[in-house]
């Protein structure tokens, strides 16, 4: 047995108050990886307490300085990519290529929002009296709670605690319970690049442990990634306590396959979006709207294809997909594949768990899908596709936008009039042309319209909302009391 996943708190490394472990499991192999702090209410409100303590200095850390830990935590990363990978892959089973990705986006954003500590901006405009200036600019706002899930365990919340820490507010970080041992890896990278003690601090545990985050009164803002059942009891529960409040849920993503798309490139796409990570991507491609006179060549093509990926142990170079990341992800893959063939939907290919240890799923391809059914609307999070055709793109673009989330899509076409009536009309936060719906890059925001969000983003310009309170700034120089407009010529006059 390796040594305990232990939390961050304060600057030290310690066991949960009550002394109580859970195990993370491998889900190749389903062996246990870690014992694991399973921290209380108690190791919360001291996490909470230790960022409370912390903020103090670090908000008064000129931001270029804070800018310059987080460069440093960039590199430490890109020296560190293989090994974080490595334990990514055994803990939550993506393979290595999607795991260095993982790290790789964490770079990016360390460098992005390291920049921000020179940028930061904010802006002057003219005011209405004589001799006097304002501003508005961003400010932080103390101690921010991030609840995260495992399938992006370092990129994901890279997203929310680079902006955060760059801003100048203290961290509190609850991990998925599915993904402890990499998430403290990462907090590592930041102890060792300089963060000084208490600023980023990490409690393990499951919901109970992120349910004590959001209840403590002491944190002004909670960002979460996750389910939409988990998201809305968050966002309840936050809104009693009138804290600010970021989500990124579901989703139910669509390729569309226009007659004229180039059908190679649209069959490496939509497998790559439909079954890398197994699915379990927030911008997986779980829907192929595809017009009828495409519909037959591409469906054989994609089960062609799907029968080629290699699953297997992520950490085996030649493995296209690994495993479901738990028992349970499994069983709920393969309640909605009977859901789907009681709706009557005829399945192509895959629909079946391979008879092996871990949690493997075969890639599964669903057509005769009626855009009313189940499978058609809910998220699976699994390596499932359901085919839907249509007449042409108006249709097409109806079937995207009727779900009720709203986070990726995409269309396949060489006319360039139809591609840009899909950006217009496509009522999601991020489209893609010609290409799937996974790839996100850290410039741009990142999130979704519907039941995906609430209506913030995370990334690129955006990235900052979510951590900063806009203060606005009136310097009166005129040396008396400028109360209308009236006053403004007498100002005038004695100048
Ligand atoms: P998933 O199982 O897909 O990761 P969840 O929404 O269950 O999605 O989990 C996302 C994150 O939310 C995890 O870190 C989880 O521990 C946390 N969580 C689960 N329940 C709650 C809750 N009631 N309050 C706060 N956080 C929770």
């Amino acid at each position: 047995m390796v040594e305990l996943v232990r939390n961050y708190i304060g600057g030290r490394w310690i066991e949960s108050s009550s002394g109580e472990t859970f195990d993370s499991y491998n889900p190749a192999t389903e062996e246990s990886i870690a014992p694991v702090a399973k921290s209380g209410v108690e190791d919360v409100n001291a996490a909470v307490q230790a960022a409370k303590e912390a903020y103090k200095n670090w908000r008064l850390t000129p931001a270029p300085r804070r800018g310059e830990i987080l460069f440093r935590v960039a590199a430490l990363l890109t020296e560190r990519k293989e090994e974080i990978a490595h334990l990514m892959t055994q803990e939550m089973g993506k393979i290595l290529t999607e795991t260095r990705g993982d790290v790789q986006e964490a770079i990016d954003m360390a460098y992005y929002m390291g920049g921000e500590g020179r940028r930061m901006l904010g802006y002057t405009a003219p005011v209405e009296m004589p001799n006097k200036f304002g501003m508005a600019l961003k400010d932080s706002v103390g101690v921010v709670g991030l609840i995260t899930p495992w399938n992006f365990p370092v990129a994901v919340p890279s997203w929310k605690m680079l902006p955060a820490l760059i801003a100048g507010n203290a961290v509190v970080w609850k991990p998925g319970e599915d993904t402890p041992a990499v998430s403290a890896l990462f907090v590592k990278v930041f102890e060792d690049a300089g963060l000084p003690s208490g600023v980023l601090n990490l409690v393990t545990g499951a919901g109970e442990t992120g349910a004590a985050l959001v209840n403590n009164r002491d944190v002004r803002v909670i960002s979460f990634t996750g389910s939409t059942e988990t998201g809305l009891k968050v966002y309840s529960q936050a809104a009693t306590m009138g804290k600010k409040v970021t989500l990124e849920m579901g989703g139910k993503n669509a390729i569309i396959v226009l007659d004229d798309a180039n059908l190679d490139l649209a069959v490496e796409a939509i497998t790559w979006s439909a079954y890398g990570t197994t699915g379990q991507r927030c911008t997986a491609t779980s829907r192929l709207i595809v017009q009828k006179g495409v519909k037959s060549k591409l469906v054989e093509a994609l089960v062609e294809k799907a029968k080629t990926l290699k699953l297997g142990n992520g950490l085996d170079e030649s493995v296209n997909m690994g495993p479901l990341v738990n028992q349970k992800a499994r069983d709920k893959v393969e309640k909605y594949v009977e859901i789907g063939k009681g709706e009557g939907a005829k399945l192509a290919v895959g629909g079946h768990r391979l008879d092996t240890k871990g949690y493997f799923y075969a890639p599964t391809l669903f057509t005769e899908v009626a855009r009313e059914m189940r499978i058609a609307r809910e998220e699976i999070f699994g390596p499932v596709l359901s085919v839907i055709e249509v007449n042409d793109l108006e249709e097409a673009v109806e079937v995207n936008n009727e779900v009720a989330y709203g986070l990726s899509s995409s269309i396949f076409t060489e006319n360039v009039n139809a591609a840009f009536k899909a950006i217009r009309d496509l009522t999601t936060g991020i489209v893609y042309v010609n290409h799937g719906t996974t790839g996100a890059e850290i410039q741009f925001p990142f999130g979704g319209t519907r039941g995906t969000g609430n209506g913030m983003r995370e990334a690129g310009l955006a990235g900052l909302d979510s951590f900063t309170e806009w203060k606005s700034v009136y310097v009166d120089y005129s040396g008396r009391l400028q109360r209308a407009q009236i006053d403004t010529e007498a100002v005038l006059k004695s100048e």
